[in-house]
């Protein structure tokens, strides 16, 4: 996967003018740091997991990436994530590297008290690359606030104080951000608004959504809001399809009562696997995992716009196929750092102690997204380059311009 993202770097480098130790630093991750965590179980037995932290690339300061519980985690895949992170902090132009840590654990398999016991196993193992200056971890895949609940709380006794800054995501109890919960669904909603025009969309255009957790969910209820008609939606479990439109609301109940399936009926069928890429629609939402659009089922995509709230949901194979179709896509590291850019609101909030309304986290988001959103749209225009890599390129530039700002005989290492 590491190799398949570097070709996004190639890509952008050939676009600028850039010293041969830019590519060279941002080629390879700074550290990974691998364990096996081991905890007792609630029936007394001890289960080891895999455990992973990478700290990317920290040029423009604390890496900063969220912690995914998966049973198909790999260290591949979190290096990835932490390439990723890197340039999603500087097409946002927040102060971060970027980073990415993960666990090869199905959660769904473990009690809660288990679950709790994980995560402060994670902590303990990694509090000493962690901190509010070094390394902020934050939600991923099968996390979310309650996990960074434990986190935190462990880290602080761990360092002997109250750290709030050392994680994001936090329940708002523990010093979290209003606006955190659908912030990255929110950013990738505020960019689509905010380019309609541009991508010729208008009220009732139809959407597809692939995955209905976090990022899901709140993006279909968003889109809903605004008059966009939400035709499929699917998860690990499969997904159901109706052209005249599903409503949110039964959506997320159908989902908390077990399967979105359960919809299924006069009008609405289901489909299974990767069938989502295929539904006819106006716009695309991968929202679950990578790699969902591939060589071998691009050519049959029929929506016109995709929106990557997941990452990497796009092979650069399939990447060239959709170019080539003419689909407009809104690429990862632009459309979903609206979780990032929040997180990065907590952390000055929890710096600070000084705590903003949901009001103003909206409005700081949105202008954010949009002022990042229309220079890179802006940037594929003139350059007559894919939205993508425009926004490699916007990130390269702010990257190449902090290596070289370091000066050349750097030996600090943080
Ligand atoms: P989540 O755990 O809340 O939800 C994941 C969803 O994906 C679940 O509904 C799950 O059923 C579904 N899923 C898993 N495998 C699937 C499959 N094979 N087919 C269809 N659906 C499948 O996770 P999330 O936080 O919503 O993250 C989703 C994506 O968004 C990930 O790629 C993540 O890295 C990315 N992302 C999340 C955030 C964030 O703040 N949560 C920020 C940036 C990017």
């Amino acid at each position: 996967m590491l190799d398949q993202a570097l070709t996004r770097l190639e890509e952008a480098a050939r676009h600028l003018q850039l010293d041969g130790d830019v590519l060279e630093k941002l080629k390879y991750p700074r550290e990974t740091t691998k364990t096996r965590l081991m905890i007792r179980m609630d029936d007394g037995s001890r289960k080891s997991f895999m455990a992973w932290r990478c700290r990317y690339d920290d040029t423009r300061g604390p890496t900063k990436g969220g912690i995914r519980f998966h049973p198909e985690a790999t260290m591949d895949e979190v290096e990835t994530l932490a390439f990723w992170m890197t340039f999603k902090c500087a097409v946002m132009n927040l102060p971060y590297g970027g980073g990415k840590g993960a666990v090869q654990v199905d959660p769904h398999t473990l009690s809660k008290a288990e679950l709790e016991r994980l995560s402060r196993a994670y902590m303990q193992a990694f509090s000493h690359i962690i901190g509010p200056d070094r390394d902020i971890p934050a939600p991923d895949v099968y996390t979310n606030s309650m996990i960074m609940g434990w986190m935190a709380d462990e880290y602080a006794s761990i360092v002997g104080r109250v750290s709030p800054a050392v994680i994001t995501g936090k329940p708002i109890a523990l010093g979290g951000s209003l606006g955190r919960d659908d912030a990255t669904a929110r950013g990738g909603f505020y960019l689509l608004r905010h380019l309609e025009t541009e991508l010729g969309l208008s009220r009732g255009a139809t959407v597809a959504i692939q995955g209905f957790g976090n990022a899901g969910t709140h993006m279909a209820r968003l889109l809903a809001g605004a008059g966009y008609r939400i035709v499929a939606v699917s998860d690990s479990r499969g997904g159901i399809h109706a052209p005249s439109g599903l409503d949110v609301e039964r959506l997320i109940a159908a989902k908390r009562n077990g399967s979105l399936k359960t919809l299924a009926g006069a009008g609405i069928r289901t489909i299974e696997g990767e069938a989502i890429t295929a539904v006819e629609c106006d716009v695309l939402v991968p929202a679950a995992l990578e790699n969902l659009i591939h060589e071998g089922n691009a050519a049959a995509v029929r929506a016109r716009v995709i929106v990557e709230l997941a990452n990497g949901p796009i092979t650069p194979e399939a990447d060239t196929i959709l170019e080539r179709k003419g689909v407009a896509v809104l690429p990862d590291i632009l459309a979903n750092a609206g979780g990032v850019t929040v997180s990065y609101f907590e952390w000055v909030q929890n710096r600070q102690g000084l705590y903003w309304t949901a009001e103003e986290i909206h409005s700081r988001l949105r202008a954010v997204m949009e002022n990042e959103g229309r220079s890179v749209w802006d940037l594929a225009r003139q350059r007559r380059i894919g939205v993508r890599t425009a926004a490699y390129v916007h990130a390269l530039s702010r990257l190449a311009e902090a290596i070289e700002a370091h000066g050349t005989q750097q030996f600090f290492t943080s």
